[in-house]
Parts: C-alpha cells; structure tokens; sequence
C-alpha cells in the first residue's frame, strides 16, 4: 500500500482525499439535518469519517467513503440494467413501417414518420409499426410482449391493435390512431422509468432505517470508548479506536441500495411481463395485501354484455318499443349495459328517437326527455325509488332472470314501468383461474357489484368468490374501507367509471391497461385483461419482498459479525470493510436475479386457434 512506500506523505494524501469525498455527503447530512432529520446515514457516514481521520486512520477513512460512492454507482449499475430491459421493449416495434400512399401504392417508412390516420399494411408475420385500428382485414394477433397474454386474440375492422404485436395469419390494413411517441409501448417504457427513477420509497426505507440505526450505531461507539475505561480501567487508545472503529463499520452502503436494486429489477420484469406497477411504494404494498376485492362489471366479466330477453310490461307494447326508448336514453351514456341495449337496437332495426336532457345516476339509472315523456333506464331497485316499481309477477319474472346471471333493468316511462330488458355478461375465460391462483397465494378475493345480489350470487358462484352485491358507488368506497381494517387492500377495476374505488384502496390496478384513464389513473395496470395477472402481480411483488429481504440479511448480517469480531479485537478496520463491498456487489447481483422472474401462476391454458398456432410466425 501506499503507506509502505510514502509512510508520511500517505496520511496526508489520503487524509485529503478523505476530506474531498466526504465534501458531497456532508453536505447532504446538512441539508438533511435542516430539513428535521439530524440521523441519517450520511450523518454516520461523516461522523466515521472524521472519527477514523482522528484516530489516525485516514486510509480507512478515505475507502469506505470511497466504497460508499462505489455502492453508490452499482445502485445506478442496477438500476441501468433494469432499464435496459424496459427500454427493450422499444426494439419490438419494427423498423419500417409499410404506408399505403395517395395512390394505393406501398412505400417503406420509419415508424417515426408516420402521421394520425396514415394507413399502414401490416402483413401476416409482420410485428404491428404502430397503435390504430384496423380498417380492413381479421387476423389473430399475438399481443404477448405487451400483455403477457400467451393466446393470441382474433381482431377485425373497427378494432384496436398495439405496435408491437404479432400479425399471424391475415393481411391488415390499420390506421395510424397515435404517433409513435404516445404509443402503448413508448408509454410502458415512460411510466416504468418514472417509476423507479422516483426515489421515493427508497428514501423512506432508508430514512426509516437511519432514524434508529445512526443514533444506536453513535450511542454504542460512545458506550465502547467510555465503559471499558471508566468502569474497568482499560486503555483509553485502544477503547477510543475501537470505538470510531465500531462506527466506521456501521457505515451500511450494502444496506442502502438493497432496496432500491431490487424494486428497480421488479418494476423492468413486471413490465416486460404486461405488469406495469408505478413505483416502488406501490410494488411494496401489493404483496402486502390481505384481500382483492374485484369490480364485477368488465373487471370479471368480459364487459360487453348482450342482451337476452326484452319483456314489454304494457298492452300494446312490443319488444321494439321498448329497445328503441332504451337505446334512446343510453345513447350518450358509456356504460357497458348502455353499449350492449344500443347494440341489441341497432341489431333489430329499431328506429331510436332523439333524447333531450340526459343525465346519468351513477349506480343507478340514465334519465332523457324522449318526444315530451320523461323515460328512464335503471335497475329495478331504482324503480322502485323513482316510481311504483313492479308489481309482484313482474318483479318475480325479473328475478328469475337475475338467478340465472342476468342483469335486469326497467325502461319506466314517467317513472311507470314499461318493460324489462336482460343482459347477460360473461365472465372472462381464465377468471376463475385468475381467483384459485389467489387463493393459492392465501389472499381473499371478494366481487363488490352494483348489481343485484341474485345476478352477483350467480356469477360470483361460477368463479369461487365472497360476493357484496347491491352497492352504490359510495357504498363501494366503504365496503373498501372496512376491507382495509383488516389489512392493505388492492381494487382492481377496469379503471372507466371506478377511479373512486380504484383510489380508495391501498393499491388500485386497472386491468386491461390499454385505455389512456387505466395507464395514469390507477397505481398498477394490467396490460392484458387477464383476471390471472392480479395473481401474478401478487407474486412478483412478494418475490421483490423476498429479494429486499435476502438483501437486507446479507448486508445486515456480515455487519453484525464484524461489529462483534472488532470490538472483540479479533479482526481489524480491514476485513470490515472488505465485507461490506463483498455484500454490496451480492446484494447487487441478486437484485438484478429478478430480472429473470417469470409468473409460475396459472395461465390461460386454452390452445390458441389452429391457424394462429400454425401460422408462419418467422415468415
Ligand atoms: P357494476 O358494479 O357491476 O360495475 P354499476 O355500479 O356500474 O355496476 O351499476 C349498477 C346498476 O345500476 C346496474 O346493474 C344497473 O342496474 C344500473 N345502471 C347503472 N348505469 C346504468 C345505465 N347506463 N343504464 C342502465 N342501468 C344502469
Ligand atoms: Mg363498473
């Protein structure tokens, strides 16, 4: 070592080499101290540092700071390698993008360039150039890079496609709805990096840490130089060495990026996987949770409901009267029962009246003046608030339809009953999977539904689950708030028309993450709409915990050994030391094991359709 060639002009060296690195940690300490928090690391950081130049120990001194800015850098190591897996994600959008120009005829373009409402041919084997609709042509899409979802899905003109996924077996024409900068995928890659870029949790773990750690690492350096001497007599020097020594060793670097090493992996193997979490507090707090509670309505079921039975209540009426005053007040609303009677309308050809002055009831009902009458589409329980409701055979009709899993509204014209119409809205296909994968992680999955009970006992029967049913949008918020007594709560929704509950509850995720409201508004997104993937949220949040844990063992571990070997005086400053980078670079490695994590739930295992399993992918 230096010492041994240049003993005296060593200890200057290194004592101002100590001096300068300390310079940006002291200043933190300060600023910390300012803004209330006197004990933090960088207070025992500086404390040890000087200490160690007081007792002579300047080349000690000058490598752990040294040490705690290398912790520092493979922190940044870490967290790189985790966005360099995100940023991955990018290259699946393809390079050249084929736009049909004016006259029909192809040209090759980069991605970049193309405009809103361009039209881009996407050939079977071809990855998708950028997020639109398509125009012309059905194929079955392989969306898995962004969604997870392993079974490719059948789409056809009018619906959405993602850049980035998979064209297998038909000729498209799609229309360019997002540039390229706001697609799915740049918006994954944003939100992901944002995430753990935001220090937030990792400054509360470590703040949390310091607040007891730094007083208690400072009070025993203090008992270790004053107990010994005053109280059996021994030497000052060595006791005071021993001392700064016990606190040069409390210096945790491996300890301070354990956590945000192994959050960082978590978030890039989430997203990778279409498990997008927003932020490391949000990571934490999902596999802490006792209880899912799921919205019903597009959540469980696929959302698209159809309707099944239309009943007139009035003599003279017929099934097409009653659709067509339906349709007409549901016209402006974007709930799915609204999409499925407007649907049902437009199917039978009815002619549907213009309405006036619509209005929605959250939970309830829609209301419009139609042709001077006020008409009214709503549950019978609405009904029943607004007007005479139905008498009793109508009432038992409708409950027969509710027992078989339909949900059931009145049309009431001036608050009078006028006809019934039945929805029924399937519940997806890995749903009851997606419920017994959570049940096997020990956490309680409940359905909380503004349906009625009969229709929410049907369909929370088929897939296994604790059913509150007859909720109004507040009563949801304070089903979620007793659930929360019990224990963190996560409340997935689809993230349209339940942001209250979504934010109610410890941890909101929106399934289906493609909507722009489900990407900003809840704290995690699922981007496919795979009720499986709350599960495997849950998992991946409890294999971080795990990570953070093992991470914090090792570092916290290897301390307790040497705290003890030193003050025991059976090893020096040195092996102590070493110790720590030994832990920093395991604590390092193994956080960046996550990246590799794979969800063991169960999938969906139905079989892709024949022509999407036989298509020539690598074409
Ligand atoms: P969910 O909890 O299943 O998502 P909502 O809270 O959105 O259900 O709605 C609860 C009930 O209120 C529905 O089952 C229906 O009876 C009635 N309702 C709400 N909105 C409408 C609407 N636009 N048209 C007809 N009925 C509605
Ligand atoms: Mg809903």
């Amino acid at each position: 070592m230096l010492s041994s060639v240049f003993p005296h002009e060593a200890h200057w060296i290194y004592l101002v080499a100590t001096l300068v690195t300390i310079v940006p940690f002291g200043r933190r300490a300060v600023a910390l101290a300012l803004a209330g928090t006197p004990f933090s690391i960088e207070t025992l950081m500086c404390a040890a540092a000087l200490g160690a130049v007081g007792i002579g120990a300047a080349e000690e001194a000058a490598v752990v700071v040294l040490l705690f800015a290398v912790g520092e850098l493979l922190e940044n190591v870490a967290a790189g390698q985790a966005r360099a897996g995100i940023r991955a994600l990018s290259s699946l959008i393809p390079r050249i993008a084929r736009r049909e120009g004016v006259a029909g005829q192809i040209e090759e373009v980069t991605p970049t360039l193309l405009r809103l409402d361009d039209i881009v041919q996407v050939r079977p084997g071809d990855r998708v150039a950028c997020d639109g609709e398509i125009v012309e042509g059905n194929s079955a899409l392989d969306e898995s890079p962004i969604t997870g979802e392993s079974v490719p899905v059948a789409r056809g003109p009018g619906e959405p496609v993602m850049a980035g996924s998979i064209n297998a077996d038909g000729v498209l024409r799609v229309r360019v709805t997002r540039a390229a900068a706001d697609n799915t995928v740049a918006r994954i890659v944003r939100l992901v990096e944002e995430a753990s870029a935001s220090r937030a949790p990792t400054q509360r773990f470590v703040e949390r840490f310091a607040r007891w750690w730094t007083p208690a690492a400072m009070g025993a350096a203090l008992l270790v130089v004053l107990v010994p001497p005053l109280v059996f007599d021994a030497n000052w020097w060595t006791w005071t060495y021993r001392g700064l020594a016990l606190l040069l060793i409390a210096c945790p670097c491996a300890l301070v990026i354990s956590v945000p090493a192994a959050i960082a992996s978590g978030l890039s193997a989430g997203a990778r996987r279409g498990l997008l979490v927003k932020g490391g507090a949000a990571l934490e707090a999902i596999g802490a949770a006792r209880t899912v509670a799921f919205d019903k309505t597009g959540t469980l079921t696929e959302g698209k409901p159809r309707v099944t039975d239309v009943v007139p209540l009035r003599d003279g009426t017929d099934e097409k009267r009653v659709l067509a005053y339906a349709a007409s007040v549901e016209e402006g609303s974007a709930h799915p029962l609204a999409l499925a009677i407007s649907a049902a309308a437009a199917e039978c050809g009815v002619a549907v009246p213009p309405a006036i002055d619509a209005r929605a009831i959250p939970g309830r009902a829609v209301q419009a003046m139609v042709g001077g009458r006020r008409i009214a589409v709503g549950s019978p329980r609405y009904a029943g608030e607004a007007g005479p409701g139905l008498d009793p055979a109508t009432l038992a009709r409708a409950e027969m339809l509710e027992a078989e899993g339909k949900t059931v509204v009145v049309v009431m014209v001036n608050e009078e009953p006028f006809g019934l119409v039945a929805m029924r809205d399937e519940p997806r296909a890995d749903a009851a999977a997606g419920i017994g994968a959570l049940r096997s992680l020990g956490v309680h999955a409940i359905m909380l539904t503004g349906d009625n009970e009969r229709t929410g006992r049907a369909i929370a029967g088929k897939l296994g689950l604790e059913v509150r049913a007859g909720l109004l949008p507040e009563d949801k918020l304070r089903e979620i708030a007793a659930l929360k007594a019990k224990g963190p709560v996560i409340m997935v929704g689809d993230g349209i028309n339940d942001a209250p509950a979504l934010a109610a509850a410890s941890v909101g995720v929106a399934l289906g993450g493609g909507t722009d409201v489900a990407l900003e508004t809840a704290d995690a997104a699922l981007m496919g709409e795979r009720v499986s993937g709350v599960a495997e949220l849950v998992a991946l949040s409890r294999a971080t915990l795990a990570n953070i844990q093992q991470n914090v063992g090792v570092a916290v571990g290897l301390k307790a050994v040497f705290l003890v070997t030193t003050l025991a005086g059976l090893t020096g400053l040195w092996p102590a030391i070493l110790a720590d980078t030994g832990a920093t670079v395991l604590v390092t490695l193994n956080a960046l094991r996550l990246l590799r994590w794979t969800p063991t739930t169960h999938r969906n295992k139905t079989e892709p359709a024949a022509t999407a399993a036989d298509a020539p992918l690598a074409a």
